[in-house]
């Protein structure tokens, strides 16, 4: 299996640059079809503690779903797999849009944690007497898992997110009416609006995947940040249902777990070995970055690090 080097991550940016030209930065969120579709970066660290970077790996970008990671792997911690996976959430895929509200109807319970209606009722489930401080504990999380202790809300983005944010709110109510959901619907809604909303680098996003990684330990620091049992499921999660309805393609083509978000990211694991974040804003029209796609297809094949 060839080890990742300096050139092979400059030559995965470079494949992956003729691709920013072909999709468009999401458009239903006004902040975010403002974005400059041509940004492209990558970033790779090891679990041996080598750190790649190329492009554009330090330029801030909002985190969107890449969030609904970080808010699992906090609800895992405060109310197990047993409590959440029997009642709140599923583990099964969808094949619907991230969106889509139409199964909520007949079968109550969001598909997994990954479609927005899954992780609105996983932010339900994070412990906090208020939506405040749900947010300061989630944030303080992220930064942890991210390895950096600045990450903070993009205003203009959040304000864009809620004003914008009625399918959600649908989503939330759903949730609501059918018990899945027992808070302030509210103020978990502005727990996801404002998680959505985190301003990250492809670096942090990689420090995320690369804990996943190393089995919930930041190599770093050598401390536990999750425990490893919920590393593996959230890595399981990300294989199945991390790229939207394009996931089972992905894991064709590309063949380890990953995650994206609107925003342009992807964070992607590969177990004992490395994590990788990938920034590039135009989208394909699943929802996810197609140079980021691309780029995550150069890799697996320089590398041969495909599962299958
Ligand atoms: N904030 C976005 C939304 O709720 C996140 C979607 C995403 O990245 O998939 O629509």
């Amino acid at each position: 299996m060839p080890d990742i080097t300096q050139t092979i991550v400059e030559e995965a940016l470079a494949y992956g640059r003729a691709f920013t030209e072909k999709g468009k930065p999401a458009q239903y969120i006004p902040y975010l079809s403002q974005v400059n579709r041509d940004l492209l970066g990558l970033s790779i660290q090891t679990t041996d503690g080598r750190r790649f970077s190329a492009g554009d790996c330090r330029v801030p970008f909002t985190v969107q779903s890449i969030a609904k990671v970080v808010a699992l792997a906090l609800a895992l911690r405060d109310r197990g797999e047993r409590y959440l996976f029997s009642g709140r959430v599923g583990l099964e895929p969808t094949g619907d849009p991230f969106n889509s509200i139409i199964r909520l109807e007949t079968d109550k319970k969001p598909y997994n944690p990954f479609i927005n209606a899954g992780a609105i009722a996983v932010v339900g489930a994070i412990k906090g007497r208020s939506g405040a401080e749900k947010f300061r504990r989630l944030l303080a999380y992220f930064r942890r898992l991210c390895g950096s202790d600045t990450i903070d809300l993009c205003q203009e983005a959040y304000v864009s997110e809620r004003e914008t944010g009625d399918k959600n709110r649908a989503l939330a109510y759903h949730l609501k009416a059918t018990r899945m959901l027992e808070g302030d619907v509210t103020e978990d809604l502005d727990v996801y609006f404002r998680m959505c909303s985190l301003f990250v680098t492809a670096e942090d996003i990689a420090h995320l995947a690369l804990v996943l990684a190393n089995r919930g330990v930041d190599p770093a620091s050598g401390e536990q940040l999750m425990e490893e049992a919920h590393a593996r499921i959230i890595r399981a999660l990300m294989l199945t249902c991390g790229m939207y309805d394009g996931s089972g393609e992905f894991a064709v083509k590309v063949g380890y777990p990953a995650k994206s978000g609107v925003g342009g990211g992807i964070a992607a694991t590969l177990v004992d070995r490395m994590g990788i974040g990938v920034f590039g804003p135009a989208l394909d029209a699943r929802g996810n970055s197609a140079a980021g796609i691309a780029v995550m297809e150069y890799l697996s094949k320089a590398m041969d690090i495909r599962l299958f």
